[in-house]
Formats: C-alpha cells, structure tokens, sequence
C-alpha cells in the first residue's frame, strides 16, 4: 500500500516537471512549415499549431476557441475540481517550489535571501516563457530592440510575477485566483476531492501534520473546501505518518464526491462535455473550410555566398485549382531577387532556393520580399534575416 502511494507521489511530481519542461521548450520547436510547435503569433494573428496555422482575423474562429476553452474547463472542473491548480498551473508549480526549497535552509536570513533568489529566477523564466508564445523566441531579442510596448509589457509582467512569488504565493490561490471563485459554482457532490478517505475517520490520531503543511491553511479533513489546490501536500505527511506508525499508506487521498464513486451521468456533466465536442468538430471544420490556399515561409536564414549575394530556401504549397506564377518583388528597393517568379503547380509544393543581391546596406540585417500569387489579393510578406 505504501508503495502504491509514494509511486503515486513520484508519477505527481515526474508529470509536472515535464508539464514544466514541455511549456519551456514548445515554443523553441519549429515544424516542417517553418512556424513554432505551439505559438499565437500576435503580429499576424495566427495560431500556429502542429504545423497548421489558424488565422484568427476571423472573429468566428476565435469565438468559437474561446467557447470551446471555456466549456473544457468548465468540464474538468466539473469532473475533477481544481486539479489544475495542483497539477498543471505553474503558480502553485513554482511556488511550491520556492516554499519547500527555502524551509530546507534552517538560518532565517539565508532562507529569505534564497526565496527572493528564487522568485526573481522563477519570475524571470516564466515572463520570457509566456511572451514566447506571443512572439517567436527566435525574433526575440530583435523585436525588444524594436518595440518599446512590448519591454513594457514584459517589466511589468515580471514585476507583477516577482511581487506574486515573492509576497503572495497561495494566497492568490486563496483570495485571488478568479478561477477559484468560479470553481465553486461549477463542482457538485460528485467532484473529486481531496480529503479523508471514507471509513477511515476513525483512524485519524490527531497529529494535525496534514493540517501543518496545508499550504492554503485548511484542514483537509474537512474537506471538500473550496479553498484546496489539490496539491496533495497533506497526503503526502499523513502518510508520513502512517508509514512510521504502521508501514501503511494514510488515510487522506482523493474522494469522489459525497458517494466516493466515478459518477458521469451528471446532467451539467453530459451537456458541457456534449458542447465541447460540438464546438470542437465547429472548429476544425472552421479551419478546414478557411485554411490558407497558397503559403510561403522561408527556410532559415539566407546565407552569404559572396559578391553582395546570398541564397535562400523559400517553401511554397499550394491548395488551389489552378496552377500559378508567384511574383517575388523588394518593396524597399535594397536589394534585387532572382528569380523573379516561382510556377507552382495545382495542389503542388515547391522547394526553392532563390538569391538575393544586395544593393544598398540592409537595416538590421533584414530583408522583405513581398510574394503576389494572385494581383486581387494582397502581397505575402517575407522576412528573411541574412548571415
Ligand atoms: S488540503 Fe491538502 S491538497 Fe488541499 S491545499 Fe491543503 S495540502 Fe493541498
Ligand atoms: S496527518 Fe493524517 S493522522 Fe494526522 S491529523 Fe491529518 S489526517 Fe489525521
């Protein structure tokens, strides 16, 4: 039974270092189209996921993403209550992180000082993080350069975590967290919790370790309490305390509900997860329907094969009936491309590497090309950073 437990305890912790370590490197992968695994492209405003892009110009596109969010979240709370917030939100992530590395250090003053440590290097992983997913981490630095809006954004972001992991922790969790709030009106008595396991009460020696630990200041005996994360803390020191007493697990864990059975013919529960699969055949036919028909992206960087002149690999695929001449033009007249049409065929992908000699010096060692498959729509605009 103690094994069951501790495996258990390890698959928890395992599971979110690799949540953790997932959100760190998505946004570094690039797919065969040249785009990121997993990033909303905030200059273009396109989804980029699994080598699909979204383009979420479209107001239907993303009312229907942001429907379909909701009512999942609504659903998993529903089911399983704010497992999120144990399991996945890197709030209670980091901070717990910061609690159980600082109260290893006995002496006060180096405690504070390796917290703070701690909730600057914290705050400043999770804020270049998060704004990688808004723009691509390999423009990172060069989009700073440019764009003041978006230092501000970033301060003040990691300011607002710093202050957070520094002073607040899980009291955010506890007063703040918006989600929390709304938690409470989505469980019912069939939610899973964690608490006492039922029958057990009576084993219970009152050691109040469970309630010690308990981040948000509960006691999970009492539970289910709106207030609890899931962080499953105080199962683990209750079967501290069993493992020491009598080499078995304790008698916290998770509940479900009232009856301690899976119950899913809830009606809330059939009717959210009902319209999620809705919304979600809504989308992807949405995003069939409006895929783009003619993309061009650019295959790293153009390189430097002398005489002013570089080469470059451009990927094009086309989705469309006819077969076309794709224009490739330097609207700032720095440079000159060769060749200067690319012919694609109906339904074809093309490969192709084209050269650019340059005329005048290039700002910023970057060059766009505008790319005209058809004269009634707009020009594609390419970005190509030479080396
Ligand atoms: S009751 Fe247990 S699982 Fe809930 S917040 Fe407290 S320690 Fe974490
Ligand atoms: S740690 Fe376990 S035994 Fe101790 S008070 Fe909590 S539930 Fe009871």
């Amino acid at each position: 039974m103690i094994a069951n437990s501790v495996i258990r305890g390890k698959i928890y912790r395992l599971l979110q270092f690799i949540v953790a370590a997932c959100a760190l490197i998505i946004p570094f992968i690039k797919t065969s189209n040249g785009n990121s695994l997993f990033r909303f492209d905030v200059s273009t405003l396109q989804l980029h996921a699994f080598n699909t892009v979204v383009s979420f110009a479209s107001f239907f596109s993303a009312f229907i993403a942001i429907l379909l969010f909701t009512f999942l979240f609504v659903f998993t709370t529903q089911l399983l209550g704010r497992v999120w917030c144990g399991w996945l939100c890197p709030q209670s992530f980091f901070s717990i992180r910061i609690e159980s590395y600082s109260k290893k250090i006995k002496n006060k003053t180096m405690r504070r000082i390796v917290a703070i440590i701690l909730a600057f290097l914290f705050a400043l992983v999770l804020t270049l993080n998060w704004m990688m997913y808004f723009v691509s981490p390999y423009d990172f630095i060069s989009s700073l350069k440019s764009s003041s809006t978006m230092v501000t954004i970033g301060v003040v972001l990691f300011l607002f975590i710093f202050v957070d992991f520094l002073l607040v922790r899980f009291k955010w969790c506890k007063y703040v967290c918006p989600y929390s709030k709304f938690q409470v009106v989505m469980t019912d008595d069939d939610t899973l919790y964690v608490g006492m396991i039922p029958g057990k009460e009576k084993e219970c020696i009152d050691c109040h370790a469970c309630i010690r630990v308990c981040p948000t200041h509960i006691d999970p005996r009492k539970n289910p309490d709106a207030d609890c994360i899931y962080c499953e803390t105080c199962v683990t020191a209750c079967n501290h305390v069993f493992q020491k007493k009598e080499h078995h697990e304790g008698i916290l864990g998770y509940v479900w509900g009232k009856s301690n059975k899976l119950n899913i013919k809830r009606p809330q529960l059939i009717i959210t997860f009902g319209l999620s699969v809705i919304l979600f055949i809504l989308l992807i036919f949405n995003i069939i329907s409006s895929s783009e028909p003619f993309r061009i992206s650019v295959d790293g960087v153009a390189k430097n094969i002398g005489n002013g002149e570089y080469a470059v690999n451009i990927k094009l695929k086309s989705n469309l009936e006819k077969a076309v001449r794709v224009h490739l033009t330097n609207p700032d007249n720095v440079a000159e491309v060769s060749p200067k049409g690319i012919r694609v065929f109906i339904k074809a992908s093309v490969d192709k590497t084209i050269n650019i000699k340059v005329l005048k010096e290039i700002p910023n060692n970057t060059i766009y090309l505008n790319a005209v498959y058809d004269r009634a729509k707009p020009p594609i605009q390419l970005e190509i950073k030479l080396k």
